[in-house]
């Protein structure tokens, strides 16, 4: 809890209590540079293109991934949901991972919306799809198909322990993409988080998806926003998809400059979000009860299991809330720690200990 900073990066600062809040890196606060940054922003009117500092935000992300043009958009299920519109036209059928944030998590919005087929794959331990699994998923061209027009990755995996999917596994699945004339989008709503993990730069693991959605409201600690990015002529069309779904926006600067500073200070510190979710994940893995290899953790999230016959996650949940931590129970058995520039080292010893009472009580 770092309250030393006159805009404390501590949700609950504002309240008397200070949590430590793990359920997500999406509570991060904007740092006291946004803040200014989104004081002193010029703007205009986005929906003319004539907002400088949104401008200046897709460009620079556009540089960043290496692609041509960039998009700003409200949020990463926007993002997604304006890519696959832009990629796909009706009764088209994308290929997904079936804990893919995409075809777990968005409302089904690509089909809702866009009449757009998902056939999901079992996503793997390690976040990948297997290449036999994709190409046996690819239709022929046949009267009684869908046609398959998309593959998506997701990078890092979220609910693989936010799993990065490397470089050599994503140039195999871009293999499998041109010998069948298929386009791939990442979402890659943490591909940050990925690339410091990963020891590589952004670009690179940008390089073998032809459009990529990032967040720059999670471990960036924005306080709005994603971006698209990809060729010119898509990103022009997924502008007009982005106005369709009522994504227009205005004198959006006052946010684009949060995500300008989000760009240029927060990317290194995430290796400090990822050595404190692997601490962590080291002393749980520890505890009686818990069901967690650690050596799985390589970024900010953590999912565990409780043992069966122990207490349950909702249970583990409202205890440790009592001793002002904040989990996120996912389903029966998950539950879910995520790291940020929220919570410090310290913070984790507090967590450790919170769950230890809480298991043995
Ligand atoms: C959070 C998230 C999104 C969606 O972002 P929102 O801004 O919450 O809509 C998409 N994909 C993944 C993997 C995410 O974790």
């Amino acid at each position: 809890m770092l309250e030393s900073e006159s805009f404390s990066p501590n949700p609950y600062l504002y309240s008397q209590v200070s949590m430590i809040d793990l359920r997500s890196d999406t509570v991060t606060h904007p740092t006291p540079e946004m803040r200014r940054a989104m004081a002193e922003a010029p703007v205009g009117d986005d929906v003319f293109g004539q907002d400088p500092t949104v401008n200046r935000l897709e460009e620079l992300a556009a540089g960043m991934l290496g692609k041509q043009a960039g998009l700003f958009v409200t949020s990463g299920s926007m993002g997604n949901l304006v890519a696959l519109l832009t990629h796909c036209g009706r009764g088209d059928e994308i290929i997904v991972g079936d804990q893919a944030h995409i075809f777990t998590s968005e409302q089904g919005g690509p089909s809702v919306l866009g009449g757009i087929a998902m056939y999901p794959l079992r996503n793997q331990p390690d976040g990948t799809l297997l290449l036999d699994d994709i190409q046996n998923a690819i239709r022929a061209d046949d009267v009684h198909n869908p046609r398959t027009r998309l593959i998506c990755l997701e990078n890092t995996q979220m609910r693989m322990n936010g799993a990065p999917l490397n470089t050599t596994y994503l140039n195999e699945v871009r293999g499998v993409a041109d010998a069948h004339h298929l386009k791939i989008h990442m979402d890659g709503a943490r591909i940050f988080n990925a690339a410091v993990a990963l020891g590589v730069n952004v670009k690179t693991l940008a390089r073998d998806s032809d459009t990529v959605l990032f967040c720059l409201s999670k471990g960036l600690s924005a306080p709005v926003g994603s971006m698209l990015v990809g060729p010119r002529e898509f990103i022009q069309e997924a502008r007009r998809a982005r106005k369709l779904v009522g994504g227009g926006w205005r004198q959006a600067g006052v946010l684009a400059a949060a995500g300008i500073v989000a760009l240029e200070t927060m990317i290194e510190r995430l290796a400090e979000d990822h050595a404190n979710a692997k601490y962590l994940a080291e002393s749980l893995a520890d505890l009686p009860g818990i069901e967690l290899d650690p050596s799985a953790v390589k970024t900010n999230m953590i999912i565990f299991r409780l043992a069966p016959n122990g207490i349950n996650p909702a249970q583990l949940v409202e205890r440790v809330r009592e001793e002002q931590v904040l989990l996120q129970a996912r389903g029966s058995r998950q539950v879910r720690a995520a790291t940020h520039y929220g919570v410090t080292r310290a913070d984790m010893d507090a967590v450790i200990t919170a769950i230890r009472r809480a298991l043995r009580s």
